[in-house]
């Protein structure tokens, strides 16, 4: 089959040629439809994040086929159209997996890290960290939700289900879909964008923000909670400014730049800054669950197999608008 591999970190992808995956027990053999582009892949790509398999097909937002099944698999059939997202394996027995909290796992494995992922014509998973896509998405369409939109639903249940007004900072493709769920919630949105990205508070007013502007604005009004999807630490400061007290500042991304020091009093009065983590299991159910009722409309840009590196330079550079999804 055809991948795009990373070799090294910092290196850009290769194109290769590799041995057809054969399912394991109680694994899936996927014909891959299409996989998402996120960020989290750039800072594999980019030597942001510590000790990725190498070599490593990246890619954790897989739409495809069933087309083999391991030993044990009664989860899927033949034929059927999954999903298979970041969260690929868990431990089980660590005091988190037993709190129900395997997003923080002491020995994960993720897919597009540790585990081979969807940069591919086909891969192999867990049938047991893969979920049903229904709903009327096509394949390029569901795949942003798998992770863009599974962190995105977990970021905003962490900033509260009594935060009517929203800031979200960083308007690609989690924001995007998050901004139509709190829409949905009754919530008002405030979209953030890097200064002079006039695009992106287009598309923001057109998913339903009340106001979209930079980020370095004071927002109409005070915010009860804040997202941050940018990868960008000066962030923080600015956000937690912007919030009420007692309000949540969210951090959705897996890396940031360092965040600048910050005087005591933006925190103070009880705001919360807090992190999100991966997804468990039952964040897939309930949102995957969801997107097709509000319904949740993905907006993406679809790149050929061969041209995953290009797809990640538009990424990189914030060209995108939505998120870009690789069709092999
Ligand atoms: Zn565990
Ligand atoms: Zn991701």
């Amino acid at each position: 089959m055809k991948a795009m591999i990373l070799e090294r970190a910092g290196a850009p992808l290769t194109s290769a040629e590799l041995p057809d995956p054969v399912p394991g027990p109680g694994q899936v053999l996927v014909r891959v439809a299409a996989c998402g582009v996120c960020r989290t892949d750039l800072h594999v790509v980019d030597g942001e994040l510590p000790d990725p398999k190498l070599p490593i097909v990246p890619g954790h937002e897989i739409v495809g086929t069933v087309i083999g099944l391991g030993a044990g698999v009664e989860r899927f059939r033949e034929g059927e159209r999954i999903g298979v997202p970041w969260l690929g394996r868990t431990c089980g027995h660590c005091r988190h997996c037993l709190a129900d909290a395997e997003n923080l796992c002491d020995e994960p494995g993720f897919t597009g890290y540790q585990i081979d992922g969807g940069y591919a014509e086909m891969t192999v998973a867990d049938a047991r960290y893969c979920f049903p896509i229904r709903g009327g998405y096509s394949d390029a369409e569901a795949a942003p939700l798998l992770c863009a939109g599974l962190i995105g639903y977990r970021s905003l249940r962490m900033a509260g289900d009594d935060a009517e007004h929203i800031g979200i900072y960083g308007f690609g493709a989690a924001a995007h879909i998050v901004a139509q769920v709190a829409r949905h919630q009754g919530r008002t949105v405030y979209a953030f964008t890097r200064p002079g990205d006039e695009n992106a508070q287009q598309f923001a007013r057109t998913l339903g923000a009340a106001w979209a502007g930079p980020s370095d604005a004071a927002p109409a009004a005070e915010l009860d909670a804040a997202i941050i999807f940018a990868p960008v630490g000066a962030l923080v400061p600015a956000a937690l400014r912007a919030v009420r007290k007692g309000g949540t500042v969210v951090c959705g991304g897996i890396h940031m730049s360092e965040i600048p020091a910050f005087p005591y009093d933006i925190l103070w009065g009880e705001r919360v800054l807090r992190s999100v983590a991966n997804l468990t299991r039952q964040d897939a159910v309930e949102f995957l669950d969801l997107a097709p009722k509000i319904p949740v409309k993905t907006s993406v840009e679809i790149f050929e197999l061969g041209d995953a590196n290009a797809a990640l330079d538009s990424l990189r550079a914030g060209r995108l608008t939505g998120a870009a999804v690789l069709v092999p």
